[in-house]
């Protein structure tokens, strides 16, 4: 399959590694938005939010534990934002579900 996150996720494509499990990468965003801005993927082809099914939702709770621990060690005690963008007007630019993590400045609400 031609997806870059796929690509990322296998090794194909290099990346700057935060976190790897079996099931998860974590890797820094390669256009970041805040000072601290890295994404969090299924290794499994999963093609956005609107794909989250009773099949395959766990990994989301995983994803959510990752973020949690990550957190703690990156020492984002400030705040962080954790944003899913899917879809078109959403802005989503890689159909492969990402979490991206957001953090080190004071994020305006509501988003853009
Ligand atoms: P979205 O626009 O919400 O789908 O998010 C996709 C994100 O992937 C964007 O923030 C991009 O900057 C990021 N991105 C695209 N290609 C790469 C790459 N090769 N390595 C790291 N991040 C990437």
């Amino acid at each position: 399959m031609d997806c870059l996150f796929c690509k990322i996720a296998a090794g194909e494509i290099p990346s700057k590694k935060v976190y790897e499990d079996e099931l998860v990468l974590a890797f820094y965003d390669i256009e970041p938005q805040a000072p601290v801005h890295f994404l969090v993927i299924p290794k499994e082809h999963i093609s956005g939010a609107d794909a989250i099914t009773s099949e395959n939702s766990q990994i989301v709770s995983h994803i959510y534990q990752v973020i949690a621990k990550l957190s703690r060690e990156l020492k984002l005690e400030k705040g962080f934002r954790i944003v899913t963008n899917c879809g078109e007007e959403a802005g989503q630019s890689v159909p492969h579900l990402h979490f991206h993590v957001l953090a080190g400045r004071s994020l305006a609400w509501p988003p853009g």
